[in-house]
């Protein structure tokens, strides 16, 4: 999707602003000769920006605007020691807590709902996201914060809530004590907004069906306000995204370049009109793809799908990408399956062709044969290619407490 004329204008003016200051982006863009862009083509061959900047700028090098019209920070961590720290101006606060206003809409939540809200308050940018968008909106906000289950159901059942925000594992738990405890007739609750995280559609469902709700899934990074820069609406069609804020493109992320829109790619953002740290082509590694056509429900706002995976942990076999992700997601489907599997891609040059061995631990009800079979053809009607596929006794592939490697790749490049 190209810019606009008015998306052009707007980061022509934020790469002005960056030049103009001695910020981490404005020395760089210096350095590259870089003084604006005046087309698509330019703006295509402007340095992408990622998490890496952010660090090497740490704590403050990305603010732009001058301090005393920054009115608060916020920070993420992410996995790999140096924290990120992200300035806001008040416009920027109140630009955010608008679009985190228009996701509740676009849920069809009004001013005379009753929202709980169970993300985390702080440094990083959930909780008050939900709140500010909430006031925003003129809604009743019962600020919990995360935990504490006890209290969440009691002021769920004594405040009449309607509407629960939190992450797809707490909504989950949730759900659950509330089948648990026979709860549902005193709930009043119709909808859930439920912070991006990827999740499958089996626990989608078991929420749903639990509370008897509709669920909403809204998109959105620290770096980029949080939470609260696009939401499905009720035909469940992909996630608007609010272009007078934000421009998204979709990139190969091998080659850097734009994909056309309905191919799938990893999810650029640039910031239109963000004082406090503007962003020009920040590569998020979220995978989806821009949803070509308009949205029955009639909104302007482009669609994205929902997020797929990281980009980080892609791997790509016989022209086909997959993500361990839709392994988990088949294997969720295959009875007798353990959660617990690897992926070893290797190149076969007798055949000249990749191989893909997934190895998979059976729980022992289900016949190993059977089983195998089954993963197999679920992998070529879902995926479009067909892997090897051995089933073994539970307990054989090794556990690990850190984060457990699945896909081991022995080709060259
Ligand atoms: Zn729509």
């Amino acid at each position: 999707m190209r810019l606009n004329k008015v998306q052009l204008e707007q980061v022509d003016r934020q790469i002005k602003r960056m030049i103009a200051t001695d910020s981490y982006y404005g020395r760089l863009y210096r350095e590259r000769n870089i003084t604006g862009v005046t087309s698509q083509e330019e703006f295509e061959r402007l340095p992408f920006s990622g998490k890496e900047d952010l660090r090497n700028a740490y704590p403050l090098g990305i603010m732009v605007a001058p301090q005393e019209e920054v009115v608060r920070i916020h920070s993420s961590s992410g996995t790999t020691g140096t924290p990120v720290i992200i300035p806001y101006t008040e416009k920027d606060v109140d630009d955010w807590a608008v679009m985190f206003a228009r996701c509740y809409e676009t849920a069809g939540i009004t001013n005379k709902d009753r929202i709980q809200i169970t993300p985390g308050y702080g440094l990083w940018t959930a909780g008050i996201g939900f709140q500010n968008g909430c006031e925003k909106l003129g809604a009743m906000a019962i600020p919990m914060g995360p935990g504490n289950t006890e209290k969440q159901l009691k002021m769920m059942v004594d405040m009449q809530t309607t509407v629960i925000t939190a992450t797809s594992s707490y909504a989950l738990l949730l759900a659950e004590e509330v089948q648990k405890r026979k709860l549902r007739d005193k709930l009043s609750l119709k909808k859930g907004v439920i912070g991006s995280e990827r999740w499958g559609s089996k626990m989608r469902n078991r929420i749903k069906e639990q509370l008897g709700i509709e669920l909403y899934d809204i998109y959105g990074l620290t770096e980029v306000y949080g939470p609260g820069i696009g939401i499905n609406c009720r035909y469940e069609t992909g996630i608007h995204y609010w272009d007078d804020y934000i421009y998204l493109e979709i990139i190969d992320p091998k080659t850097g370049e734009q994909v056309p829109d309905g191919e799938e790619g990893e999810i650029v953002l640039t910031t239109l009109v963000k004082e406090g740290a503007p962003l020009i082509r920040f590569r998020t590694h979220d995978i989806s793809r821009i949803i070509p056509g308009e949205c029955q429900c009639g909104r302007k706002y482009p669609r994205i799908d929902v997020i797929k995976g990281r980009s980080d942990d892609m791997f790509k076999v016989r022209g086909v990408n997959m993500f361990p992700s839709q392994v988990e997601d088949i294997l969720r489907d295959v009875d007798g399956a353990s959660s617990e599997y690897t992926v070893t891609i290797a190149r076969d040059d007798d055949n000249n062709c990749d191989v893909m061995l997934l190895t998979v631990e059976g729980e022992g009800r289900v016949s190993f044969e059977l089983m195998a079979g089954q993963i197999r053809e679920i992998f070529k009607s879902r995926i479009g290619m067909t892997p090897k596929v051995i089933v073994v006794p539970i307990g054989t592939l090794p556990r690990s407490e850190k984060k457990t490697k699945r896909v081991t790749d022995y080709r060259v490049e």
